[in-house]
């Protein structure tokens, strides 16, 4: 070969042709490649690729755009394929054939038990992407509990059968937010995502960090409202409750009523700010002192305001709603002194005119929390595990993985549902 290119170079016009021939040879190589493997795959009646094309070519694309040495490393091994929602774009979920993840060195496989559906989850299918947690196509779903199918090579502390709840996170353990303890700002958080699908692969950084066992009297869909719960109790914690205080918290949403069910377990007087009918009844059954039905906010605040003494106003009032009118409306309900947490994420590029002479005169303290750390991970589940939080209050519908759309479609007209257990 070596003495043919030479002689080519040195002939001149007959390099290009050469090279030419050489290129298509190498191509038609590759085609020739690509086509035995569909072929001989066929012929041995790999279930994956007939899985496939009884799915439909759709299917078969898809799986191919997951990379091929994918596709052929799941032929090679004859793993069988399953069931998950890739997420497309924007209100373009699909349940989709995808080969069964294999667990790499460090890393473990889940059987999903239970996967819930989630706020964040709601936006990301409304929006088509999420800048932080994903970006399609993907695998989408992060809340989650379920079985370790497979252990990987060097995991030690869990064996396949163990059930288990993987947060959709984990800290690098070494910058400069980390060494300081603020590891839900860490600036290399890695998501994981995939829990609506039969199987999860989970990373190994979240194995060793935070992937927690589950208590035997715990259920699966409880324990998959660790992560939920634990931004949660973040939240309430970082308001810094003292003993005494009138906690308000706004919004009816999975996220504000779980705030208000910590706030009321921990013994706080707390005045759940909700809208709809049925979130009053959650927000109730929750423990909340006093509930406020929102028509408008600024009924809504002063019939918070004449629940305190003095009409002087809350102690702290966390926003769990995300838009520019209730952050203004949490500023309005706090007294003198007061603490407000701006906890709901508002979309990419809000700006929120706030009463600068209100914050300034009246001393206000505001905050915000994103996310939970790997120790308020475990709380959260202690919490759980503990049977004084009404976990089962949170888990309002149950629904198969191919029910996804219908389900999200469902969120999306703002239904009384709290959570849907996805159970593949
Ligand atoms: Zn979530
Ligand atoms: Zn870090």
């Amino acid at each position: 070969m070596a003495p043919t290119v030479k002689d080519a170079i040195k002939r001149g016009k007959m390099t290009v042709e050469t090279a030419l021939e050489h290129g298509r040879a190498t191509v038609e190589t590759a085609i020739e490649h690509g086509r035995a493997t569909v072929e001989t795959a066929i012929e041995h009646g790999i279930a994956t690729v007939e899985t496939a094309i009884q799915h439909g070519r759709v299917t078969v694309e898809a799986a191919l755009e997951h990379g091929r040495v994918t596709v052929e490393t799941a032929i090679e091994h004859g793993r069988a394929t399953m069931r998950a929602a890739i997420l497309h774009g924007r209100e373009d979920v699909r349940i989709e054939q995808v080969p069964v993840p294999e667990a790499a060195a460090g890393e473990l496989i889940v059987r999903v038990g239970a996967a819930l559906t989630c706020g964040t989850d709601l936006k990301v299918f409304r929006r088509g992407y999420h800048a932080r947690m994903i970006v399609p196509p993907a695998l989408f779903g992060h809340e989650l509990a379920g079985t370790v199918e497979e252990v990987g090579e060097g995991v030690s502390g869990f064996a396949v059968g163990d059930r288990v709840v993987a947060l959709n996170s984990a800290p690098c353990g070494d910058c400069y937010y980390c060494q300081r303890g603020q590891e839900n700002l860490c600036d290399d958080l890695l998501f994981n995502n995939g829990a609506y699908a039969e199987f999860i692969r989970i990373p190994a950084r979240i194995v060793a960090k935070n992937t927690l066992r589950v208590p035997e009297n715990v259920p699966l869909e409880h324990a998959a409202l660790t992560e939920p719960l634990a931004c949660a109790v973040h939240g309430f914690h970082d308001s810094q409750p003292q003993k005494g205080d009138i906690v308000a918290v706004i919004g009816g949403g999975p996220l504000g009523l779980m705030i208000l069910h910590v706030a009321a377990l921990a013994g706080y007087e707390t005045i759940a700010l909700v809208k709809h009918d049925g979130q009053v009844e959650a927000a109730r059954q929750l423990g909340a002192t006093h509930v406020v039905q929102t028509t408008t906010a600024r009924k809504a605040i002063r019939e918070a305001r004449a629940l305190t003494p003095g009409e002087r106003g809350v102690d702290i009032a966390i926003e769990a709603v995300g838009t520019p009118d209730t952050w203004q409306e949490a500023l309005e309900l706090v007294r003198k002194g007061g603490t407000v947490n701006f906890f709901g994420g508002c979309a990419a590029n809000t700006h929120v005119l706030l009463d600068t002479n209100r914050i300034h005169y009246s001393d206000i303290t505001m905050r915000a929390t994103f996310h939970h750390t790997p120790s308020i991970c475990r709380e959260a589940l202690a919490l759980i595990a503990s049977g004084r939080f009404q976990a089962s209050a949170f888990i309002t519908g149950h629904a198969k993985l191919y029910e996804l759309n219908r389900v999200f479609e469902k969120l999306m007209k703002r239904s009384t549902e709290i959570k849907t257990a996805i159970v593949p």
